[in-house]
C-alpha cells in the first residue's frame, strides 16, 4: 500500500515514510492509494470478534508491506488492553472510547502510533524526538503511549494555563523520556512553534524529528477500528455485555432502548479537526455496516456550514467548554476532500452545530435519563436531537450511536457543578497524584530551539 500527499498525487511513500515524517515535504497530508475492503468472513463476524481481532484485519492491509503479521499482532495485542465498548443509553447507543489509560478516545491513535514508530525503526541508532502541540488532550494520549518507549522521547507543548488540572499532569507528570514545555501563548502558537522547528535545519542534523498531531495517518487508521467493532455490533444487535466500568448510574434500565438491530448504524461524531470522522469514512469504505455519519461541532462550524453552503471558510476558533473541539481550520478537511467530493460527503455526512447552553442542558438531562457524559460527547447527543427533531434523521433510520469521546470525569470541572460527581476511573485518580514538572517558555521559536 502506497500513500500520496494530498497536495501532489505523484508524490508516493511507503506506510514507514508516511507515519515517521508525518506531514509530507510539500505541506500536505498523507493519504491511502486505496481504502482496502473487509473480507467477507471478517464482515460477517464483526459483531461477534474481538475487538484486537478486528484492529488486526483493520490495519493490516495499510500496513502490509511493512509490519509483518505476527508483529502486527503484538502491536494491537500490547496497544488495546482496553475496548471500545457499545452500551445502550436512553433511546440510543453510546459507543464509549474513553476506557484507555488518559480516557478519551486519543489514546487508541496514540498507542497504535508508538508501537509502530518502535518496530518501524528497530535497528535505527540515531534517537527519535517527536513534537507535538496540544490544546488537551492529544498531549496526554501521546505522552502516556510513548511512555517508557525505548529510542524515542516526546515533548509536549501545551498552552500555560489553558489546559486542565488533570489535563497537566498526563502531560507533564511522566517524567523519564517525556518532557513538557508550558508555553506563554495559545494552542495556535504551540503549534507555530512546533512546524517551525520541524522545519529548522539546524536542529534537523542535530537529531532526528518528527509530530504527532492527528496529521499523521498513523494515527488515524487505528481509529478506523472502533467503527468497525461499534458498526458490527449495532448491527448485530449486540451491545457490548462485558462492562467496562462505565459511567453508569445505579438503577439505570436498558428497558428502554428503541434500536434496532440487523440494519446499518448512523454514527454521530463530535468533531473538532476532524481527524475521527476521516477515520470513520475510512470503515465505511472498508465495508463496515454504517448509514451515515454525523458530524457535530460546537459553534466552530466551519464544516457544517460547508456542507451547507458548498464553501469552506476556515475561521479563528472560538472558545466554548467542549474545548478539544474548539477548532476553526480543522486540519483533516484536507483529507476528507481529497477522498470525496462534496456531493458524495453531503450524501454519508449530517452536519449540525451545538451552542454551550444546549451542551449543558444536555449533560443534564441525559443524566436524568440515568448516563453521564462530558461536554464533547453531549454535543454529538445533542445534535442527533436536532436533526431528529428536523427529521433529518427517520424514525426508520436504524440504531443511532453517539461516539462518546472523553470519560465525563476528564471534564469534571464541567461536569459535577451540573449533575454531580462522576464515577473517577482508577487511570485517573493515579495521574491527579502526579507531580507536574514543566518548563515555561515564551511563544518563540528560538526558545523552543534552546529548549530541545
Ligand atoms: C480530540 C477530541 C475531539 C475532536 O476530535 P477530532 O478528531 O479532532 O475531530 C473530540 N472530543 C474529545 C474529547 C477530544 O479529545
Amino acid at each position: 500500500m502506497h500513500y500520496y500527499s494530498t497536495r501532489n498525487p505523484a508524490e508516493k511513500v511507503s506506510f514507514s515514510t508516511a507515519a515517521l515524517t508525518g506531514l509530507a515535504p510539500d505541506g500536505g497530508l498523507f493519504v491511502p492509494e486505496e481504502i482496502p475492503q473487509y473480507t467477507k468472513p471478517v464482515l460477517l463476524s464483526l459483531g461477534t470478534m474481538d475487538f484486537r481481532d478486528i484492529a488486526f484485519e483493520t490495519i493490516k492491509p495499510y500496513v502490509r508491506d511493512e509490519i509483518t503479521d505476527s508483529a502486527l499482532a503484538d502491536i494491537v495485542q500490547s496497544a488495546y488492553n482496553f475496548t471500545s465498548p457499545l452500551v445502550t443509553a436512553a433511546d440510543r447507543y453510546a459507543v464509549e472510547l474513553f476506557h484507555g489509560p488518559t480516557a478519551d478516545f486519543k489514546d487508541f491513535g496514540a498507542r497504535f502510533m508508538a508501537r509502530a514508530f518502535s518496530y518501524l525503526r528497530r535497528g535505527e541508532s540515531r534517537p527519535l524526538k517527536i513534537l507535538v502541540a496540544t490544546s488537551g488532550d492529544t498531549g496526554g494520549a501521546v505522552a502516556d503511549g510513548f511512555f517508557d518507549i525505548p529510542g524515542i522521547s516526546v515533548t509536549v507543548l501545551y498552552p500555560k494555563g489553558r489546559v486542565t488540572p488533570l489535563q497537566e499532569r498526563q502531560i507533564a507528570g511522566l517524567g523519564k523520556n517525556i518532557s513538557a514545555l508550558a508555553v506563554e501563548g495559545s494552542f495556535d502558537d504551540c503549534q507555530r512553534l512546533v512546524k517551525s522547528a520541524l522545519a529548522d535545519d539546524s536542529l534537523k542534523k542535530r537529531m532526528s524529528l518528527s509530530s504527532a498531531n492527528s496529521i499523521n495517518i498513523s494515527r488515524l487508521i487505528p481509529q478506523a477500528v472502533y467503527y468497525s467493532a461499534a458498526a458490527g455490533r449495532a448491527f448485530a444487535g449486540r451491545p457490548d455485555p462485558d462492562g467496562e466500568a462505565t459511567p453508569r448510574i445505579a438503577g439505570f434500565s436498558q428497558s428502554k432502548n428503541k434500536a434496532v438491530s440487523g440494519l446499518p448504524v448512523t454514527l454521530c461524531v463530535p468533531s473538532g479537526n476532524f481527524g475521527n470522522l476521516t477515520a470513520g469514512l475510512y470503515a465505511l469504505k472498508m465495508g463496515a455496516p454504517i448509514r451515515q455519519f454525523i458530524a457535530a461541532t460546537n459553534v466552530n462550524k466551519t464544516f457544517p456550514d460547508y456542507l451547507e453552503t458548498g464553501e469552506y471558510i476556515a475561521r479563528i476558533s472560538q472558545a466554548t467548554i467542549s474545548n478539544a473541539m474548539d477548532v476553526g481550520a480543522p486540519s483533516n478537511f484536507e483529507r476528507m476532500a481529497a477522498h470525496f467530493s462534496l456531493e458524495q460527503m453531503k450524501k454519508i455526512i449530517l452536519g449540525v452545530s451545538v451552542t454551550d447552553e444546549e451542551t449543558r442542558d444536555t449533560i443534564v438531562h441525559v443524566h436524568e435519563a440515568g448516563y453521564f457524559i462530558d461536554p464533547h460527547s453531549a454535543v454529538g447527543w445533542k445534535g442527533v436531537d436536532k436533526l431528529r427533531k428536523e427529521n433529518k434523521i427517520g424514525i426508520d433510520a436504524g440504531p443511532v450511536g453517539i461516539l462518546c469521546t472523553a470519560h465525563p470525569a476528564k471534564f469534571s470541572e464541567t461536569v459535577e457543578p451540573l449533575v454531580g460527581r462522576p464515577p473517577f476511573p482508577s487511570s485517573l485518580s493515579n495521574a491527579m497524584e502526579r507531580k507536574v514538572s514543566a518548563k515555561t517558555i515564551p511563544a518563540e521559536v528560538s526558545a523552543l530551539i534552546e529548549a530541545l
